[in-house]
C-alpha cells in the first residue's frame, strides 16, 4: 500500500499516454500547439502496461487514462486490453475530449470500461468551436449521447471560463435533465500552456453554484466519496446530476488519493507542484522494478500537504499545459 507523508493512502493513478492533441482548447494550450515530446521520449504502449503493472502491485487499483487526447494514439486500445486483464486494478477510467473516441465504444463496454469523462465546454457549436478552435462540437454531442445509451458512467467536465461560455452553465443542465449523466463545473486553473495569460478565476465555485441556485433553487447535495473533488447535487425530476470542482480554490486536498505521470515519465504528486523525478529512463534501464517501486516510494514520501504548499515552492509563473500534466 502507498501512504505519503501526510498519511493519506494513494490509490489512484492519473496516467498521460500522450502530449498530443487534436483540438487546441485555449484554456489549455495556444492555437500553434506546445513544443510537443518527441517521439522516443514517450512511453511506449508496452513500457505504460508495465509501469501500470508495476504500480498495481505497489496498491494502486484505480488508474485513469488520461492526456493530451489518448485517442490520438491509434494503438491505445492495447493498452486498455492490457489493464483490464491486470489483476488487482479494480477501476479503468478514461478522460478524453470524445472525437475519436466513436470506433472503440463498443469494445471499451465489451472490456467492462465503465467511467468516461468527456471536456465539453458549451452546448451549441459555435462558442465549442471558439474554445476548442475546431469545429467538432456535433461529434462530441453524438458520441456522449452514444455512451450515455449504452449504459457508461459519462461525466462532462465544464470549464467556467470568464466571458467566454458562462452563459451556457444553464443551458448545459439540460443534458441532466433528460440523461443519466453528471455536469461537472470546473474552475479554470493557471495551466494554459502559455496560451493566455491568467487572471485569477472571476468565476469560481460559490459564484458557478449561487448562479445555479438562482434558477434551481430546490436542488439537494448527494454523498460523494471521500475522495472526491467534486461537491455533487440533484435537482427534483432530473435523471442526472450535476458537480462542483474547485480546482483552484482547491478545498480537496485533505483527501487527495492521486498519483499522476505523464506521457514521458514525469512523476507528479501534486497538480500545482514540480515534478519531483522521472522515470523513464529508470523503467527502460536493468532491475526496473525495484528501482522504479523506490522512486514511487521516495516521491510518494516527499509530498506537499496542500496545493497552496506545492504552489509556494514552485519557482516563477506556471508555464506548463493541463495537456502534459493530463488533468
Ligand atoms: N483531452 C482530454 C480532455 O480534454 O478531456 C484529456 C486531457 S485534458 C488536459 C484533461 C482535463 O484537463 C480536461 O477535463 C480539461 O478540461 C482539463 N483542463 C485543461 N486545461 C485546464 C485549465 N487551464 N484549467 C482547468 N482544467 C483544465
Ligand atoms: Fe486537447 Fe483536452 Fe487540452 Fe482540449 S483540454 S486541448 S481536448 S488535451
Amino acid at each position: 500500500m502507498l501512504i505519503d507523508n501526510h498519511n493519506r493512502k494513494i490509490n489512484y493513478l492519473r496516467l498521460a499516454v500522450t502530449d498530443r492533441c487534436n483540438l487546441r482548447c485555449n484554456y489549455c494550450m495556444p492555437e500553434s500547439g506546445i513544443d510537443f515530446s518527441k517521439k522516443d521520449t514517450l512511453f511506449t504502449l508496452e513500457e505504460l502496461s508495465r509501469l501500470s503493472s508495476i504500480l498495481v502491485s505497489q496498491g494502486i487499483d484505480k488508474i485513469r487514462i488520461t492526456g493530451g487526447e489518448p485517442f490520438v494514439r491509434k494503438d491505445l486500445m492495447v493498452l486498455i486490453r492490457n489493464l483490464s486483464n491486470m489483476k488487482g486494478l479494480k477501476d479503468i477510467s478514461i478522460t478524453t475530449n470524445a472525437t475519436l473516441i466513436g470506433p472503440y465504444i463498443t469494445e471499451l463496454k465489451a472490456l467492462g470500461i465503465k467511467n468516461i469523462n468527456v471536456s465539453m465546454d458549451a452546448i451549441n457549436r459555435e462558442t465549442f468551436k471558439k474554445i476548442t478552435r475546431r469545429d467538432e462540437y456535433n461529434i462530441v454531442y453524438d458520441n456522449i449521447i452514444r455512451m450515455i445509451n449504452e449504459g457508461f458512467n459519462v461525466r462532462i467536465n465544464f470549464i467556467a471560463l470568464t466571458g467566454q461560455n458562462t452563459q451556457d452553465i444553464l443551458p448545459m443542465l439540460a443534458l441532466a435533465k433528460n440523461y443519466n449523466v453528471c455536469v461537472r463545473y470546473l474552475e479554470e486553473m493557471p495551466f494554459n500552456g502559455g496560451s493566455r495569460h491568467f487572471e485569477g478565476n472571476t468565476w469560481d465555485y460559490k459564484r458557478i453554484l449561487s448562479h445555479i441556485k438562482e434558477a434551481y433553487p430546490d436542488y439537494e447535495e448527494i454523498p460523494s466519496e471521500a475522495t472526491s473533488t467534486s461537491m455533487n447535487y440533484k435537482i427534483p425530476g432530473f435523471k442526472g446530476t450535476f458537480g462542483i470542482i474547485p480546482s483552484f480554490s482547491r478545498t480537496f486536498c485533505g483527501s487527495c488519493n492521486r498519483l499522476r505521470i505523464t506521457a514521458t515519465g514525469d512523476v507528479i504528486t501534486c497538480l500545482y507542484a514540480q515534478p519531483s523525478m522521472n522515470i523513464r529512463e529508470i523503467l527502460r534501464g536493468e532491475s526496473s522494478e525495484e528501482k522504479v517501486k523506490q522512486q514511487i516510494l521516495k516521491a510518494i514520501g516527499n509530498r506537499a500537504k496542500t496545493g497552496f504548499e506545492a504552489q509556494k515552492l514552485q519557482k516563477g509563473t506556471y508555464t506548463n499545459s493541463m495537456t502534459t500534466i493530463g488533468g
